[in-house]
């Protein structure tokens, strides 16, 4: 068997460029761990569809993916444009009216029935994740009329913003429809979520609510794209499974220069909790229409794998770009060059210097402990390998927030604890079918077979000795013969 040769994981959001199983397949060879469907656009149909898709080009590449439902939130968008792109000119006059579609071509339907209540003259409407501007000159009914500040070619369902607090209302993030979606999710054997627009901590517990009224559990990725998500950033990093500097909306909720500070900062708290970060949005945006990014991208990418991100996401780039899987190969070749200059370039580690002085060392748990343990032990015993059996995956999260230069190859019996290790960098799940309490014999004789290990190497294991308890109290260092 053969690991990767990149451990920072990549997010690949699916649409008309990459639904067919033919180019998903090659994605996922060229390094996809995760499929993101959005489902701010297309039916559940169509999502079903790529669902089947998704999952038949895993067995064709016969490598695990990992399904991430993103939640629509409380968005205002675009609707079903006449035609597309729309091109607006700047100094023109447009129409918008408060439609799920429109047939003149002349007019952008807004799919949001209040929206000529939300705005007002003078106001400033962002289009596109601030690509385009426009001013509001007036309010006629349902129709807004405004003044194209800045143009470009306008898609359906673009996201709106309202500038000063409009636009996305002071509701849960959590929708009647976001409920529906997740609905669908579990009808469909999926437990991974990603919330928009979240403010609270609470809106996670309700949609883990929701899904346990069907028996089920799920895995819920906060999506950090407004203020009030920074104002709430430790609770709901604390409630989340995993989360997701959301750059796009960010930048535009929140002022764009300081999105880098920001983006540094999430993760930070993400790794010293173990949280899984995700890093999303333009990272080679440039690459939906050129087959080579902007160096000022690769940069982008390089920058957010040194900052400490467990997975880098892909959106347009890979949905309806020219180059979906020439993009995936790009970024597995730029974090494959990052990981190994990591060390060398001096990329310091903020849950190594957190735990080891600090509020950090008088808050440290046993878990924390030996995780530190494990990374002493890989450094000062060149050790390549740590195997972690693990229920939840706390175990190998919090071995992988130290972004060690060894493999964390996680055993499990839980195939969804499988599938949301597909965020965690440097983390490469087992399912093991093994109904004895203490795995390590089904473990070793496992890694014996795989050939990854040399005969007389050593490896770091890890051991809950309670059974039956979450954590991991102890570890073994041994020499596998
Ligand atoms: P979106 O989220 O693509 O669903 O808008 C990501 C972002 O805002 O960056
Ligand atoms: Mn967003």
């Amino acid at each position: 068997m053969c690991l990767p040769d990149h451990k920072t994981k990549i997010v690949c959001t699916i649409g008309p460029s990459s639904r067919s199983r033919e180019v998903l397949a090659r994605m996922i060879l060229s390094g996809m761990n995760v499929a993101r469907l959005n489902l701010s656009h297309g039916s559940f149909d169509e999502h079903r569809e790529n669902i089947k898709n998704i999952r038949a080009a895993a067995e064709d590449a016969d490598l695990p993916v990992t399904i991430l439902l993103d939640l629509p939130g409380p968005k205002i968008r675009v609707g079903m444009l006449a035609e597309e792109p729309m091109m607006l000119h700047k100094g023109e006059t447009v129409t918008l009216v408060a439609a799920p579609a429109s047939d003149d071509p002349s007019v952008i339907p807004v799919d949001f029935e209040q929206f000529p209540q939300l705005v007002s003259p003078g106001g400033t409407i962002f289009l596109s994740d601030g690509f385009l501007q426009i001013r509001v000159d007036e309010v006629a009914g349902s129709a807004v009329r405004a003044m194209v500040v800045v143009g470009g070619p306008l898609l359906s369902r673009k996201g709106m913003s309202l500038v000063g607090g409009g636009g996305i209302l002071a509701v849960s993030a959590l929708t009647e429809r976001d409920l529906e979606c997740i609905e669908f999710g579990l009808a469909e054997g999926l437990d991974t979520f990603s919330i928009s627009f979240i403010q609270r901590a609470e809106e996670i517990r309700k949609a883990r609510e929701y899904a346990a009224r069907s028996g089920k559990s799920i895995k819920v990725i906060a999506k950090i794209e407004r203020q009030e998500a920074l104002a709430n950033l430790d609770e709901i990093l604390r409630e989340a499974d995993g989360v997701m500097i959301a750059r796009g909306d960010l930048g535009v909720q929140t002022p764009i220069e300081e999105v880098p500070a920001v983006q540094k900062r999430i993760i930070q708290k993400a790794n010293i909790l173990g949280r899984p970060a995700i890093t999303a949005t333009q990272m080679l945006m440039s690459m939906t229409d050129n087959i080579r990014p902007t160096r000022a991208e690769v940069t982008d990418v390089a920058n957010a794998i040194l900052d400490g991100t467990d997975a880098v996401m892909l959106s347009e780039e890979t949905s309806i770009g020219k180059y979906p899987v020439e993009t995936v190969a790009m970024m597995a070749k730029i974090a494959r060059s990052t990981e190994e200059e990591r060390a060398s370039v001096g990329a310091g580690c903020a849950p190594l210097d957190y735990f080891r002085r600090g509020k950090g060392r008088e808050e440290i748990t046993v878990n924390d402990v030996v995780s530190l343990n494990v990374i002493e032990a890989l450094d000062a015993l060149g050790i390549r390998y740590v195997l972690t059996p693990t229920r939840s995956g706390s175990t190998p999260r919090n071995i992988s927030r130290f972004k060690p230069e060894a493999w964390i190859l996680a055993f499990t019996r839980n195939p969804s604890t499988l599938k949301f290790l597909a965020f965690s960098y440097g983390v490469c799940p087992f399912l093991i079918r093994s109904e004895k309490e203490y795995w390590h014999g089904a473990i070793l004789d496992s890694i014996r077979d795989s050939g990854l290990i040399e005969p007389g190497e050593r490896v770091v294991l890890t051991e809950g000795v309670s059974p039956g308890r979450e954590g991991t109290d102890s570890l073994i260092i041994l020499t596998v013969d």
